[in-house]
C-alpha cells in the first residue's frame, strides 16, 4: 500500500527528542520559545506563539482579536471543520462564501458579495488550501477597503509563497498546523505568528490559563501550552521544510506531466507567481466512485478533502448554518487527492501514474 501521507522523522530528531527527556524539562521551556523565534523568522513575522494543535492555534487566534458572539467571521465553506469551529468557539456565527473552482480557495468576488450585504463581519478567514496560496493581491485590496481582520489558515501552507511573500505573513494573525500530515510535524502542534504585540500577548494569555502572572488571572484561558518533545522536533523538522517542500514540488510535476493528458481528470493548476507547496496534490474526477474503488484495489492510497462543505455537516445544519453553494458542493463530489508526498520514490510514483493510465471507466 503506498500511504496517502507519511511523515520524515530522522535521527537528529531521535536524538534531540532523548535530549529533551534526559533534561527533565518535558513541558514547556526553552526548546519552545527557540521554535517559536525560528519559525517566526522563517515566516518573517516577529511574534510566534507555539500552541498543541492547528485548531487550538485558530481558537485562539480569533479569541485574541476580540471576536465575540454578535460577530460575524467570514471563511470559505471548503476546508477542514477546524476552519469554521475556531469561529463557533468564540461564539460568533461563521458565515461563508463560495470557491474559485480552479484554486479550491475562497473566491475573492464571492467574498465583496458577502461584505456588501452582511455588515456585522469583521473578520475574513482565508485558507491556503493544499498548500496553494489564496488570491493576496484581491484579499489584501479588499480587507483595507472594508477594514476587517484577516486571519489566515495556513495549515497546510508552511513556506507557501504568494509573489515571494511567506503564506502567514499577510494577516493580521496566522495559525500553522504540525499534525503528522502537514508538510512539517512535532505529532500534534500549532503554531500562531503577529506582528502585533498586543494580540501576542493576549495569545500567550489564552494559551496559559489567562495567567498574566503567577496565579493572577485576567480570562477564562486554556492550556494549550506546546512541550518541549514536540519543539525540538519541530525545530530538526523546520531546517527540513524547504527540502521536503521542493521534493513535493517535484512529485506533483512527475504526477502532472504524467497525469495530464487524460482527458477524464483535471490536475492542478499553479498560477503564475503563486509558490504551491502540495500538501496535497488533488485531481477533479467525475466519476469518483469507481475511482477511488480503483486506487483502492491496486493498493495506492488517497484522500477525499473534503466530501461535504463545512456548512454542510450535521452540527452546522443543526446550528441553521447551512448555506448552497453551486462551485464548492459539486468540486467537493470531484475531488481525489493523490500521494505526493516526500516519502514517494520513483518507483511509486511510475506506478500510481502507469495504474491511472490504465483506468477503464
Ligand atoms: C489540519 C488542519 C487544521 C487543524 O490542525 P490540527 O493540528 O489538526 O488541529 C485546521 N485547518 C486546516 C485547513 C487543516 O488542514
Amino acid at each position: 500500500m503506498i500511504p496517502i501521507a507519511k511523515p520524515i522523522i530522522g535521527e537528529k530528531e531521535k536524538s534531540m527528542v532523548i535530549e529533551v527527556l534526559d533534561s527533565g524539562i518535558i513541558a514547556s521551556g526553552s526548546y519552545v520559545r527557540k521554535f517559536e523565534e525560528k519559525f517566526s523568522r522563517y515566516c518573517n513575522i516577529r511574534e510566534g506563539i507555539a500552541t498543541t494543535s492547528g485548531t487550538s492555534a485558530l481558537c485562539v487566534a480569533l479569541k485574541s482579536l476580540g471576536i465575540n458572539s454578535g460577530d460575524h467571521v467570514l471563511t470559505t465553506p471548503f476546508s477542514f471543520i477546524a476552519t469554521g469551529n475556531s469561529i463557533l468557539y468564540c461564539n460568533a456565527k461563521p458565515v461563508f462564501a463560495d470557491i474559485d473552482e480552479n484554486t479550491f480557495n475562497i473566491d475573492p468576488d464571492k467574498i465583496e458579495e458577502k461584505l456588501r450585504e452582511d455588515d456585522k463581519i469583521n473578520t475574513l478567514l482565508i485558507v491556503h488550501l493544499y498548500g496553494l496560496p489564496c488570491n493576496m493581491s484581491k484579499i489584501m485590496k479588499i480587507v483595507k477597503e472594508y477594514q476587517i481582520y484577516l486571519v489566515e489558515d495556513c495549515a497546510q501552507a508552511h513556506g507557501a509563497e504568494f509573489r515571494g511573500k511567506r503564506v502567514g505573513s499577510f494577516g493580521n494573525i496566522s495559525c500553522f498546523s504540525f499534525y503528522p500530515t502537514k508538510n512539517m510535524t512535532t505529532g500534534e502542534g500549532g503554531m500562531i505568528l503577529t506582528n502585533d504585540k498586543e494580540i501576542a500577548e493576549n495569545c500567550r494569555l489564552y494559551i496559559n490559563h489567562g495567567m498574566s502572572e503567577r496565579y493572577k488571572h485576567e480570562t477564562v484561558g486554556f492550556n494549550y501550552r506546546m512541550t518541549n518533545i514536540q519543539a525540538v522536533i519541530g525545530l530538526c523538522q523546520l531546517e527540513k521544510l524547504d527540502k521536503l517542500n521542493s521534493k513535493r514540488i517535484e512529485n506533483a510535476s512527475f504526477l502532472s506531466e504524467n497525469l495530464s493528458e487524460l482527458e477524464w481528470l483535471l490536475t492542478p493548476i499553479v498560477p503564475r507567481g503563486y509558490k504551491h507547496v502540495f500538501n496535497q496534490y488533488t485531481i477533479k474526477v467525475s466519476d469518483r466512485n469507481s475511482f477511488v474503488r480503483y486506487l483502492s484495489k491496486n493498493e495506492i492510497g488517497y484522500g477525499i478533502y473534503y466530501p461535504k462543505t463545512i456548512c454542510n455537516q450535521p452540527l452546522y445544519r443543526k446550528l441553521n448554518l447551512y448555506e448552497r453553494f453551486s462551485v464548492a458542493e459539486r468540486i467537493a463530489k470531484m475531488v481525489v487527492s493523490l500521494p505526493v508526498h516526500p516519502s514517494l520514490s520513483t518507483n511509486d510514483l511510475d506506478y500510481i501514474c502507469g495504474k491511472i493510465k490504465e483506468f477503464e471507466r
